[in-house]
């Protein structure tokens, strides 16, 4: 066989598309081309292949080569590519003999000695390849990774030699098993509510928070356990569903961030205030997930929120709406999911101090308001719940016997997970999402109830948006309740949850 055609994955966001790797040999002057946009990594990838074939005491055939990745609208890169073509090449050369060839994909980096080396995105890969009926060879290194995709038979492999060994039928590579991954029980490993002493009010905000899924915003001095708090998050919110966590686990995949969150448990991330807005929402030039990608189905947590650039505070705003970030490059478009939720911390003022009791506020109000608005209307729109988190009156002493021990994060989330269930059952989604028509469906109200809201909003000068955002809330309020008529006290509870 003078020609031949392997299959392969690219990468594309949390997608894998389908790469054709055909190589054809001719007569004529020895050369080596590959084509197909190939960018520089391909190209590099050449020599990988040579050296690797050499190594592996293969002959490199002294002819005219051309390589063609197929599409060539396809953006490829990375080293990727190199097992496939090293694949397609002994087989065009009459060096490796396999009938069975379009059964199987194939992706991995080859180092000089013909050793295999693990490549970003072997999940995606692995979950396409399943779904085309086909067997996906790739880098031993890539395979816990790729095994979580329960439906595709992943064949790791340490060596070229392996890889031909198995193919040629000589000496098959044994799958790897997937058991496992999902028998794995998730061990919760994140700080424990029954440390948090005191702060009644901010616990019952997170449990509303976690209830709803509402993005949580918390204001006051440092030192008052907002971090603690919001660190808490994580550990009241119901494990991810399979295809959640198989969704997380393929953005880690596509990342540079080598470490997933553990099977089924949502991610927590805290990026600094000095972070990017390409390392916050995504970017580069083959567009890597951000900081909100990585926090898909689970918390992202931002500190001193003024104190984040205010052009990457506004990109925000939409992927909070739309639950996914698109980058746009030249040649390509990516999406990313990025259905997170946000906890936000901020200090009343630039000091941290104004109306703190125990320390005196040096800003002057000027200062204080520039600092507030830093964070425009429409993204304080977007924290349903906001609330103050004053300095607890005295703190416990070491000695001093709690009058009770708080309640642990288990008891708490046994509550979120009852509340959640009623609103996948209702609406198929959780509150913070009820928008428009379904809002004033299942937020409907009685007429006393109706009247406190409209006097709430006179009073008050509430716009329309912070009345949707009150309605979510008492609509959350009284899941937790387990009521199906939205009553006054929980309007009254929801209208406290706002900044003053
Ligand atoms: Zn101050």
């Amino acid at each position: 066989m003078m020609l031949a055609t392997v299959f392969s994955r690219a990468q594309c966001g949390i997608e894998a598309p389908l790469v054709t790797v055909e190589t054809h040999i001719s007569n004529g002057l020895p050369a080596f081309n590959i084509v197909g946009l190939a960018e520089t990594a391909v190209r590099e990838s050449r020599d990988r292949v040579r050296s690797a074939l050499l190594n592996a005491g293969f002959e490199f055939p002294a002819r005219r080569i051309t390589v063609n990745l197929a599409p060539a609208d396809l953006p490829k890169e990375g080293g990727r590519f190199d097992l496939p073509i090293a694949i397609s090449l002994l087989l065009a050369s009459g060096q490796l003999e396999c009938s069975g060839i379009a059964q199987y994909e194939l992706i991995g980096e080859l180092a000089l000695t013909g050793m295999l080396r693990s490549v970003r995105g072997a999940l995606p890969a692995a979950i396409c390849c399943g779904k085309a009926g086909r067997q996906l060879l790739l880098p031993k290194t890539n395979q816990a990774e790729a095994a979580v995709a329960e439906q595709s038979t992943v064949l790791p492999a340490e060596h070229l030699l392996n890889i031909c060994g198995h193919l040629s039928g000589e000496k098959p590579v044994i799958p790897a098993s997937s058991d496992s991954i999902s028998s794995r029980q998730t061990s919760s490993c994140f700080a424990d509510m029954m440390d948090v002493h005191g702060q009644q009010r901010a616990r019952r905000a997170l449990e509303i928070a976690a209830a709803g899924s509402h993005n949580l915003l918390l204001s006051g001095p440092p030192g008052t356990g907002k971090t603690m708090l919001a660190s808490r998050l994580p550990g009241i919110l119901p494990a991810l569903e399979s295809n959640e966590a198989l969704e997380v686990t393929a953005i880690y995949s596509v990342s540079t961030h080598n470490a997933a969150p553990e099977w089924k448990q949502r991610p927590f991330r805290a990026p600094h205030h000095t972070a990017s807005a390409p390392a916050l929402v995504g970017g580069g030039s083959h567009p890597l997930p951000g900081e909100i990608s990585l926090a898909h189905h689970g918390v992202l947590f931002m500190d001193e929120l003024p104190e984040y650039d205010r052009k990457v505070l506004e990109v925000l705003r939409e992927p909070i709406e739309s639950g996914r970030i698109t980058i746009s490059r030249a040649r390509q478009q990516i999406t990313y999911p990025a259905r997170f939720q946000l906890i936000a911390a901020m200090n009343p003022c630039p000091c941290g101090y104004a109306g703190d009791k125990q320390r005196t506020c040096q800003c002057s109000p000027d200062q204080v308001s520039r600092y507030k608005r830093k964070l425009s209307g429409p993204l304080l729109d977007r924290f349903d719940l906001q609330i103050d988190v004053p300095r607890p009156e005295s703190l416990p002493l070491p000695g001093d016997i709690p009058d009770k021990q708080p309640e642990n994060s288990e008891t708490i989330r046994q509550r979120v997970i009852t509340a959640r269930s009623r609103q996948l059952k209702r609406q198929n989604y959780c509150n913070q999402q009820l928008r428009g028509k379904m809002l004033e469906q299942h937020c409907l109200l009685e007429k006393p109830e109706r009247d406190l809201l409209n006097q709430a909003m006179d009073r008050l000068g509430l716009s329309a948006r912070a009345c949707h955002r009150i309605l979510r809330v008492a609509r959350t309020i009284a899941d937790l309740e387990g009521t199906d008529k939205i009553q006054r006290q929980h309007l009254a509870e929801a209208l406290g949850y706002r900044l003053t």
